[in-house]
């Protein structure tokens, strides 16, 4: 109950009431019951949040090693061109 509603001593208000009716304004209990609620979402949203960080955080980590690989494969690569180049240099132009 609320604002009174369950008074038996026909109080206009709670500073009247002597019979311990409850007297909270029924829109107090209503944003009471929703700030819960919305404490409840904000608690499972803040710990969505920092699951999905955390799996963001791993993905860039794997991403940049990946890249890593990329460019030392590259690397080799382009020594392997050299040296091909170079052989190929010293078999139609050989030194005597
Ligand atoms: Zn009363």
């Amino acid at each position: 109950m609320s604002d009174g509603a369950d008074c038996k001593c026909a109080a206009w208000n709670s500073s009247e009431c002597g019979c311990d009716a409850d007297w909270t304004p029924q829109e107090t209990i209503d944003l009471r019951v929703e700030n819960t609620s919305l404490l409840a979402l904000l608690k499972e949203m803040s710990a969505e949040i920092e699951e999905l960080t955390k799996a963001l955080a791993l993905e860039i980590r794997e991403r940049v090693a990946a890249e890593q690989k990329i460019v030392e494969k590259d690397m080799e690569i382009s020594k392997l061109k050299e040296g091909i180049l170079l052989l190929r240099e010293q078999l139609t132009n050989p030194r005597r």
